[in-house]
């Protein structure tokens, strides 16, 4: 089982709720999430992440609280924050295996897993060069790699094509239909054309509410 049921969801800053709630019910697969700027797809995501908590409504996984599971949750995550910036001074390869260390890997389990993540993501050839070298498509694979560093059932990824080329964005379709089909995705998007193949459904949120959630034909149909 790999649920996440998102229950009356409401986060408020200043007497603005930037989620109102909202609820959702999710299980394994890749869900686009799509609204305007400022519609509170941040948010939602960093509720999910543990990184913010909510103001009232509560987050289940598989039944439980994530309050309650704590690490147990959090060990089940992989989170891509809109502004993710990798250490620049790191080498690519350095920089995931100090991901690795960092997400509790043992030392010969986190050299197989960082060389396969740098594979999938394409940078194995670019591995022992500087981040701070790399393009602006490539630095945000470094995020896409530390983010799924654990396996993660629960991969969160805020904007992971925002400022990318063509070419980088259908190299990112490419590398999410390679992801596990066990792992609940959340990707934020404004280019429906990087969701439309990939995710099962699509969740659309506008002024912090949820506007609807269904198949791509569904939510074609109802506009
Ligand atoms: P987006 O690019 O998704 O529209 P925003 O510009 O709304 O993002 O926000 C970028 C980040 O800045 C947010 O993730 C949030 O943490 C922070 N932020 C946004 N608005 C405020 C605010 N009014 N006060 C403090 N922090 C804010
Ligand atoms: P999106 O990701 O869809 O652009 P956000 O979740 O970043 O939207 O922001 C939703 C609303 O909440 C915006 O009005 C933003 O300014 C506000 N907001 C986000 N983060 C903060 C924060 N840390 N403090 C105050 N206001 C915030």
């Amino acid at each position: 089982m790999n649920n996440l049921e998102i229950k009356n969801l409401t986060k408020t800053y200043k007497h603005k709720n930037a989620n109102e709630d909202i609820n959702l019910n999710l299980d394994s697969g890749v869900y686009g999430l799509l609204g305007p700027n400022g519609a509170g797809k941040s948010t939602f995501m960093k509720q999910l992440a543990t990184i913010t908590t909510p103001s009232s409504g509560k987050i289940l996984y598989n039944g439980k609280d994530i309050k309650s599971l704590d690490d147990e949750y959090r060990d089940l995550i992989g989170y891509l924050p809109q502004d993710f910036d990798a250490y620049k001074n790191f080498k690519a390869k350095e920089f995931l295996m100090y991901m690795a260390a960092l997400k509790g890997l043992k030392k010969d389990e986190a050299k197989k897993r960082v060389e396969e993540l740098l594979k999938l993501v394409g940078l194995y050839e670019v591995r022992n060069k500087l981040v701070s070298k790399f393009s602006g498509g490539m630095k945000r694979r470094v995020g896409i790699a530390q983010a799924l560093i654990n396996n993660p059932k629960i991969l969160i990824l805020d904007e992971p094509t925002a400022g990318l080329d063509p070419q980088e964005r259908a190299r990112f379709r490419n590398l999410l239909s390679n992801i596990g089909t066990e792992t609940i995705v959340i990707l934020s998007t404004h280019i429906i054309s990087d969701i439309e193949s990939a995710a099962k459904e699509t969740i659309m949120i506008k002024d912090g509410k949820l506007l609807l959630k269904g198949t791509h034909k569904e939510i074609l149909e109802s506009m």
